[in-house]
């Protein structure tokens, strides 16, 4: 049973913080009554950084034009070959990968990166493309969402990343991500991809100027998508960095501890439908995290051996997969290790 957005937003403004965390556990311990959390070992890669959108709240692109476009670059496939290489050498078991909207680059530069991966390495699981990169793929090369997410499949894409979520509110999307796709738009890629049989994220980046009712609009949608199709793995919210970025140049006030403890606990009570919620420590730091896994979280996350876009917003937490075990033990967890698609690997 969900929270009617009324309840959310008095959860929101209560301040008691303790009471929210240990209704959100409880919650936690009815769909996990196991006590395990769970965390992966896998890699990020950025293929490209040029994109055409000029996002105020992203300090990783590079213009495609003007002297922004120095820093650009787009990765050879054999230095992401090379990636995927280290990345399975450290028991790695995915790789995440997201870009900018390259305006050049056709759907078969992505099939071939794909299928080139797939053909060395065919038991990386990938995860690629956040809901406005396959919106872009499909414009540039006249393909339907649809056409455009069968034959990444048929390439070898295996889920999709809720990436470009921001706030799914379009008052909020039109002031942060002005070119960025629409709410519709995003909930449409992910409601496509849940019905040729693929399993995606959803995530939320808060902290952009949004109100609590921005937020609930968010989760109430996701919730929605979620009751249609079951499509959806997790729940993934992170707070916005404002680090070298347009919005963040504006005075930003980054979001707090205890802003982002409460996000992720009425995510969780809201969010009944979703088996798993991610407490996240690449924004907020592994205390943070540890936390979170009190007020509704069941997994970390990764130990994500790169990272560029959160890096470009000048927050480098970094952490080992040693230490997130111990993290994980000391919150009264057992800690597991999953793969993309949450399931546990029966290795430690
Ligand atoms: S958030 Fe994504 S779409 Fe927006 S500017 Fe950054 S790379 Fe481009």
């Amino acid at each position: 049973m969900s929270l009617t957005k009324q309840q959310a937003l008095d959860l929101f403004r209560s301040d008691d913080l303790i009471g929210l965390g240990m209704e959100a556990d409880s919650l936690r311990r009815k769909l996990h009554p196991e006590g395990v959390a769970t965390y992966i070992i896998d890699r990020n890669i950025n293929y490209t950084n040029f994109c055409t959108e000029y996002c105020t709240f992203c300090a990783f692109y590079a213009p495609v034009k003007g002297p922004g476009r120095a820093k650009g670059y787009v990765l050879e496939m054999e230095t992401i070959y090379e990636k995927i290489r280290e990345t399975v050498d450290l028991g790695g078991t995915g790789v995440l990968m997201q870009g900018g909207l390259h305006p050049d680059l056709k759907i078969e530069w992505y099939e071939a990166m794909l299928s080139g991966i797939k053909q060395r390495f065919p038991q990386v699981h990938l995860h690629c493309f956040s809901a406005s990169e396959i919106i872009h793929f499909a414009d540039v090369s006249g393909l339907s969402i649809e056409e455009t997410i069968q034959r990444l499949r048929d390439a070898g894409l295996d889920s999709i990343p809720g990436g470009g979520a921001e706030i799914l509110d379009d008052e909020v999307r039109y002031k942060i991500a002005r070119l960025k796709c629409l709410t519709d738009d995003w909930l449409n890629v992910h409601r496509t991809a849940h019905k040729l049989g693929m399993r995606t994220t959803a995530t939320m980046m808060f902290g952009v100027g949004e109100t609590f009712e921005h937020r609930i609009n968010h989760f109430q949608r996701v919730f929605d998508l979620q009751e249609e199709t079951g499509g959806f793995t997790a729940f993934i919210p992170w707070s916005f960095q404002p680090g070298n970025t347009a919005l963040g140049g504006r005075h930003w006030e980054e979001a707090t501890a205890v802003e982002y403890l409460k996000v992720l606990a009425i995510a969780r009570l809201y969010l009944s439908n979703f088996e798993n919620v991610q407490s996240s420590w690449v924004t907020q730091g592994l205390k943070v995290c540890q936390l979170g896994l009190r007020f509704g979280g069941n997994d970390v996350g990764s130990v994500m051996l790169e990272e560029n876009v959160v890096r470009s917003a000048g927050v480098a937490n970094c952490t080992t997969e040693e230490e997130l075990r111990r993290m994980i033990r000391d919150a009264g967890f057992v800690p597991k290790r999953r793969d993309t698609l949450y399931r546990q690997l029966f290795l430690n």
